[in-house]
């Protein structure tokens, strides 16, 4: 049987700064994610390349980033908890914000729109910021348009690369 409404989707990000034990390199570890993401409820549609990016914050060690297109009926916080029981499987230490992390996994964009309550925000609000996100993302899904800013991941992607006129009348500082 069909179903006549299509699945929600869900864009995913996926990093990870350490080798993890049995999994091996950053790389691999989000190759690893996403088969221990991909479920009776959480079917991947695609994913973007892997790319590594600077480190934010204190650690020196590089990320590997990617993200991905997930079909699902589960509702957000139910992908949050999923998200969080995979990222406990590959042993993220909570509570380090900035340290090495082996695998963190966020919702970026979900095809229902905005969700807001405490300790979930949809769309991720660094993500308009985030090179590391933007660019994986316009690889797989440069159509889909931020439900806030009303722009498409290529726009906010082209807004975060191009750089900024100077402007003349801005006071050096
Ligand atoms: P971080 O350590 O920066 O990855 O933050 C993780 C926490 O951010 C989680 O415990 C979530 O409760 C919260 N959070 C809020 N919005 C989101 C989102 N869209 N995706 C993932 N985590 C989120």
């Amino acid at each position: 049987m069909t179903s006549a409404t299509p699945l929600p989707l869900y864009a995913i990000g996926l990093g990870s700064n350490r080798r993890h034990a049995r999994h091996g390199d950053p790389r691999q570890v989000l190759l690893a994610a996403l088969s221990a993401l991909e479920s009776d409820d959480i079917e991947p549609m695609d994913v973007s390349p892997i790319i590594a990016s600077d480190p934010i914050g204190p650690s020196r060690r590089r990320y590997a980033n990617a993200v991905a297109l997930v079909a699902s009926p589960l509702s957000p916080p139910e992908m949050l908890e999923r998200l969080h029981e995979v990222e406990s499987a590959f042993g993220r230490r909570t509570g380090q914000r900035w340290s090495a992390r082996t695998l963190d996994l966020d919702i970026l964009l979900w095809s229902g729109g905005v969700w807001s309550e405490a300790g979930l925000t949809i769309p991720h609000p660094a993500m308009q910021q985030r090179a590391f996100v933007l660019g994986p993302l316009r690889a797989i899904a440069p159509d889909w348009r931020h439900p806030l800013s009303a722009r498409t991941v290529r726009q906010l992607a082209a807004r975060l690369i191009r750089p900024k006129p100077v402007d003349p009348n801005a006071e050096a500082h």
